[in-house]
């Protein structure tokens, strides 16, 4: 085995589906050691925590990728960029959009590539749907994610507390989508929020942002229970673009279908790869602005309390 020696740090539900699996066929990368309280990987040195990892075999790594909840990602990530380790970061890549420019500064000053990942980005229709797009004249776009949080996030108490996100933690995939193809110029106007009765997150949310004199209006659902949703539709001078179950499907309004298989995790350690190759960072904060900007003029309505 060889090639980046990595550590894993948070070994929780997208660390076991998606990480591992993506870094053991990945031939550019070696999972060298893991930091989590309690989850560990079968044959991999294992650590309580990232401090402990670094003073041991901090050494012997070169990178860690980070897929613990947001909140204390950011001390995290700062041991490891003062260590002298490549940092990939799970979504989002911090609470506050300061500490995620704070990080890239010191990222840049270290001389270590920081990676804030943004995984629905890279599912199948996506490019192809940002090459359709190219010069197109956009009329509007509507976003509609829906899904279930106890389907998908079973007992993560975290994702409802401070920094947790709430519904903006599948929220801000679409979010991450949208700012990838629409522009610089996308713009949030006014948004609504319902917070579950003692909890810091919303369950549900609308923004309404937009694009120049174009409306782009988002709705978003963690209580949806059946059929689930995640669908991005852009309206433009030529036609209609809709992206469905959360990017991996193009259709366009005339019947051209594009769908391909999952593959985000490869191409994300491809690009870290890539990036620590170059001695290049990628850190694009537009998402978490827009989740931000969000928390700062939402109308918030106190909702009833929700259990898992
Ligand atoms: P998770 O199942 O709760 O796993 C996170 C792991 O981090 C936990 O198992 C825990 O392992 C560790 N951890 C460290 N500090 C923690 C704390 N204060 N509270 C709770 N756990 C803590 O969460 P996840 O679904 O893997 O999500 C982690 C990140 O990945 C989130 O930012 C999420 O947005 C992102 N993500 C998730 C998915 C998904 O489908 N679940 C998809 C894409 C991205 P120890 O107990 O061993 O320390």
């Amino acid at each position: 085995m060889s090639g980046i020696r990595l550590g894993l740090v948070g070994i929780g539900k997208i660390a076991r589906d998606q990480h591992v699996p993506a870094l053991v066929a990945s031939g550019r990368f070696e999972l060298a050691a893991t930091a989590s309280r309690e989850g560990s990987v079968d044959g991999v040195p294992r650590f309580t925590d990232i401090a402990k990892m670094i003073a041991a075999a901090g050494g012997e790594l070169e990178a860690v990728s980070i897929c613990t909840p947001p909140d204390g990602r950011f001390d995290q990530a700062v041991a490891a960029i003062d260590a002298g380790l490549h940092v990939m970061l799970e979504k989002p890549p911090c609470t506050t959009v300061s500490e995620i420019a704070s990080l890239s500064r010191r990222a840049r000053d270290r001389g270590v590539s920081l990676f804030a990942t943004w995984h629905s980005r890279e599912a199948a229709g996506v490019e192809p749907a940002r090459n359709w797009l190219a010069g197109k004249e956009i009329r509007g776009a509507r976003i509609v994610w829906k899904e279930d949080i106890r389907r998908w996030h079973p007992g993560q108490s975290w994702i409802l507390g401070r920094g947790g996100f709430g519904v903006f933690d599948p929220a801000i995939n679409a979010l991450s989508i949208a700012t990838l193809l629409l522009s610089d110029e996308l713009a949030l106007r006014s948004a609504w929020m319902e917070v579950p009765f003692g909890c810091a997150a919303p369950l549900r949310a609308r923004l309404q942002m937009c694009l120049g004199s174009a409306p782009v209006n988002a709705e978003f659902d963690f209580l949806k229970e059946g059929a689930q949703i995640w669908d991005l539709v852009v309206e433009t001078s030529e036609g209609t673009l809709t992206l469905s179950e959360g990017g991996r499907i193009l259709e366009l309004y005339d019947g051209t279908k594009i769908a391909g298989a999952d593959r985000e995790y490869s191409r994300l350690y491809d690009r870290f790869a890539e990036l620590i190759a170059s001695g290049c960072s990628d850190v694009d904060i537009r998402p978490l602005q827009l989740v931000a900007d969000a928390f700062l003029v939402a109308n918030v309505e106190s909702g009833a309390r929700f259990a898992f």
